[in-house]
């Protein structure tokens, strides 16, 4: 009787063996059919990115070491040295840091777009330009970008579309199927899903898909057998998860706007966000479980509500499914110059909540007596 089991098992082994050399050459003469050395590819790396490529509606997909390694694999499927890159203005300080401090070192040259510049691209352009790096709702300030649009305007310039979808996931937005040329995400969010898992994936057609391939083995980006097992496993409840936190956001959306210690709030999902109608189009009329909140611009003030939490940890990551607050000036953009970050508005008492499943009166309590506290 054959051993069929209902989950992939941990292919925890770095290589494979062959019977000689006809069956190596087999390997090689049909790609994609039998594994040979994990690097390369494994069982549980290729189950990952095939569930992602098919929730995103592309045609191939590659798992990564981390979310970073995700983004360097992109921009080297496009970019060589002497080219030129855009790069969304309102982006991960992370993303930023990769592009300014370390790929201009490789003579990648990088020019950061505000939002208002991001669908009419001619003013930014060199002759040397080649990609469009943008996220479908930034970190932090929760911008909502308007793919279609910025698929065009990419099109007229004859430049590729790379979509970070790590806070929409595809269960809001599809990028791909709206113009986009690749889409990438940090596996560690959203697609895990439970906080114990640093990956990423990239999507693209079938060539693209290839050329992301080779990036990938040969720069040794490859994630391992059991971070893909964690993550494919995270995966299956995605869309459950989603729909909790994107309605958990709403929620507590709601409780932040009308709390007098609060000055802002950023969240797609309420009506007086500037991209409402387009994130409530764009996102299935879900919003996702990140939002972004202003309190008063003062260090202690800031240490006492992060003390005063009872249940929600200050965890300088996000989407899992328990919720937690993060300090982007102190954390994801803490490596931007001050200007970079004043011209972002990420200010002292900027938090970012990233809003999990719970009951949503847990996680409203829990920062009603927080803000109380301060
Ligand atoms: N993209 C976004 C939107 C992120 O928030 C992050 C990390 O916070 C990354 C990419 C980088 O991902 P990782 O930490 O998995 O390398």
């Amino acid at each position: 009787m054959h051993i069929r089991p209902k989950t992939t098992p941990i292919y925890q082994t770095s290589v494979f063996t062959f019977d000689g050399l006809s069956d190596l050459e087999e390997y090689f003469g049909t790609p994609g059919n039998g594994y040979m050395y994990s690097r390369f590819g494994n069982p549980n790396a290729e189950e990952l990115a095939n569930e992602v490529a098919r929730l995103e509606g592309g045609e191939a997909g590659v798992a990564t070491s981390s979310g970073m390694s995700a983004i360097l694999a992109a921009v080297l499927c496009y970019c060589k040295a002497g080219d030129h890159l855009l790069c969304a203005e309102d982006i991960y300080g992370g993303s930023s840091v990769l592009l300014a401090q370390e790929l201009t070192r490789l003579g990648i040259e990088v020019s950061f777009v505000p939002l208002s510049g991001l669908y009419a691209l001619k003013p930014y352009c060199k002759e040397n330009t080649r990609m469009l790096l943008a996220e479908t709702l930034s970190n932090p300030l929760l911008q909502v970008l308007d793919i279609k649009r910025a698929a065009q305007a990419c099109k007229e310039q004859g430049l590729k579309l790379v979509v970070d979808n790590t806070f929409a996931t595809p269960v809001l937005t599809k990028p791909l199927l709206l113009g986009a040329d690749l889409v990438l995400h940090s596996v560690t969010k959203y697609l895990s899903g439970h906080s114990d898992v640093t990956a990423g994936v990239i999507v693209a057609g079938q060539s693209d898909g290839a050329r992301l391939q080779q990036i990938m083995v040969r720069l040794g980006l490859n994630l391992s057998p059991f971070e893909s097992w964690l993550a494919a496993r995270g995966l299956k409840t995605l869309l459950l998860r989603v729909r909790q936190h994107s309605a958990n956001g709403l929620a507590v959306a709601h409780f932040l706007k009308g709390h007098s210690k609060v000055k802002d709030i950023y969240y797609p999902g309420l009506e007086e966000h500037q991209h409402h109608n387009l994130a409530k189009e764009q996102g299935q009329g879900m919003f996702g479980g990140m939002l972004s909140f202003r309190i008063e611009d003062n260090e202690a003030t800031v240490e006492r509500f992060m003390q005063a939490l009872q249940h929600i940890p200050f965890a300088p990551s996000l989407a899992g499914v328990a919720t937690s607050v993060s300090h982007p000036l102190r954390t994801s953009h803490r490596f931007l110059s001050p200007e970079g970050q004043a011209a972002l508005s990420i200010s002292m008492g900027l938090i970012r909540l990233s809003v999990g499943i719970e009951e949503p009166l847990e996680i409203i309590n829990d920062l009603a007596q927080a803000l109380e506290a301060v």
